[in-house]
């Protein structure tokens, strides 16, 4: 009891702490938002207090102190920052999936820091549509009638179920009732839209019969989603897109394709799989085709819906619609990024998800070799560095289990563990996120971009070199 009061009372008062910390901060911080760090640093050894007396060493005027200058340190840094990618998962969602091309970057500076037309019509002076500043270029690329943008794909897929098949019965593969991560999973969202899921086929085997067997007077869609994140080899059969229009005409039900990543450019001339693009499946005779746009297509998070026009006129007007709508910097960057693919070349080379998809192994090898030859210049001691060629994944639910040759930067630090470089590298001020294998800490070079190259070379070396 004594022991708990004392240390209780021996706890630093909050201004006489910030009076000592003032002289000491690097940069600039407001008096209320060092109070609130000074009170959260006390409030949490107090409750460490409360709750273990027994195991509670009472911290040193230097503890203290250190205490609050890391945590004024964190409170300085942005909560979203830039971090360095050296997973060599292209498409990382955890890490914001594609980059915005310089281009598109550029004009989403624009747009955000002066007027623009978004709702109006400059050549009536009139209002006009949100909707209306990229239809025509998406319907233009994919070879759609309509195209209407929402906030995601989850959104998008929502929306065209709950315009189609609301109190109706959808009908989906047995192989492809996805989980795409975060929660969304198509049988959830078919509930959440109202409609009936009506299962068929078996896990691996779906048949043109098991569609024809399952319809009745409710069924209002025929829907198709993209196993984005597994593959199920083998013994398997999945009934086409084409297939399914057949099935579909003169029954008045739709069909729908959720394409997941959806591409625009075929990249198996770069040696990957082959993908199905927007193109082949609207050609195909989908009704609606929904996809992301930030995965393959390499723009920002973005729900693409194309389709039949009469069909995508039924989805706008659905009230929904307005819940999900994007905002100014999606519409900014977006248009950009789809103006590049109106020449595939320059999309491959200025989209940074398509030039880190089909960049060579021999040039993400060179870039790793300028980082060794800086490293090894440095003449570090504690840490050896090496080359190692290692597989990248695309990510994003795109191209599951398919490995793309690359080269990474090897470490065996000496001095430190390797779980603890791998915190102090996510803990500096721009953090370096790599990986663990086979007791050494990688760097994938596929992710690493030319404009991270400096800052990742000084951050080895002032950890090494201290
Ligand atoms: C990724 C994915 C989604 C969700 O897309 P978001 O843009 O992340 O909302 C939906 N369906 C499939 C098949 C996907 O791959």
């Amino acid at each position: 009891m004594e022991k708990k009061k004392e240390l209780l009372r021996s706890l630093p008062k909050v201004d006489e702490s910030m009076v000592r910390l003032y002289p000491v901060i690097p940069e600039k911080i407001s008096s209320v938002q060092l109070k609130n760090i000074v009170r959260q640093c006390i409030e949490r050894e107090r409750r460490k207090i409360l709750s273990d007396v027994d195991n509670y060493t009472a911290l040193t005027d230097e503890q203290w102190q250190n205490l609050f200058l890391s945590q004024v340190k964190q409170g300085l840094r942005y909560n979203l920052r830039r971090v360095i990618n050296g997973t060599g998962v292209v498409i990382h969602t955890n890490l914001g999936r594609s980059l915005l091309s310089d281009k598109a970057a550029e004009q989403l500076v624009q747009c955000s820091r002066h007027y623009t037309n978004l709702e109006f019509d400059l050549s009536s002076g009139k209002r006009g549509s949100r909707y209306s500043l990229v239809e025509q270029l998406i319907c233009e690329l994919t070879g759609a009638e309509a195209a209407l943008v929402v906030n995601n794909n989850a959104a998008a897929v929502l929306l065209v179920i709950d315009t189609l098949a609301h109190g109706k019965e959808a009908i989906v593969s047995r192989g492809e009732l996805v989980e795409i991560g975060g929660s969304f999973r198509i049988p959830d969202v078919m509930a959440k839209s109202g409609a009936t899921l009506i299962e068929v086929g078996a896990t691996n085997r779906t048949h043109f019969y098991d569609y024809e067997r399952a319809i009745t007077e409710e069924t209002a869609l025929l829907l198709k989603v993209h196993t984005s994140n597994f593959r199920i080899l083998g013994f398997t059969k999945q009934v086409s897109t084409e297939e399914l229009v057949t099935l579909a005409r003169d029954r008045n039900i739709r069909v729908m394709e959720d394409l997941g990543s959806g591409c625009l450019l075929d990249l198996s001339p770069f040696g990957l799989p082959k993908e199905p693009t927007v193109q082949e499946v609207v050609k195909s005779g989908a009704d609606i085709v929904t996809f992301s746009g930030d995965k393959l297509l390499g723009g920002p998070q973005a729900g693409i819906i194309v389709g039949k026009k009469e069909v995508v006129e039924q989805v706008k007007k659905n009230p929904l619609n307005r819940a999900l709508r994007i905002d100014k910097f999606t519409l900014a960057s977006l248009e950009s990024i789809l103006r590049t693919y109106y020449d595939f070349d320059e999309a491959l080379l200025h989209i940074p998800t398509l030039r880190m998809l089909t960049e060579e192994a021999g040039l993400i090898k060179k870039r790793a070799q300028k980082v060794l030859r800086k490293l090894k210049k440095a003449s570090i001691e504690n840490c050896t560095f090496s080359l190692q060629p290692t597989m990248s994944q695309t990510g994003g639910g795109a191209i599951p289990a398919y490995g793309l040759e690359s080269w990474a930067l090897q470490l065996c630090p000496a001095e430190v563990s390797l779980n603890r470089f791998e915190s102090d590298m996510r803990d500096s001020a721009l953090p370096l996120i790599g990986r663990i294998e086979d007791n050494r800490f990688l760097i994938d070079f596929r992710t690493i971009l030319d404009t991270d190259i400096a800052e990742l070379t000084l951050l080895l070396t002032e950890y090494f070199i201290k």
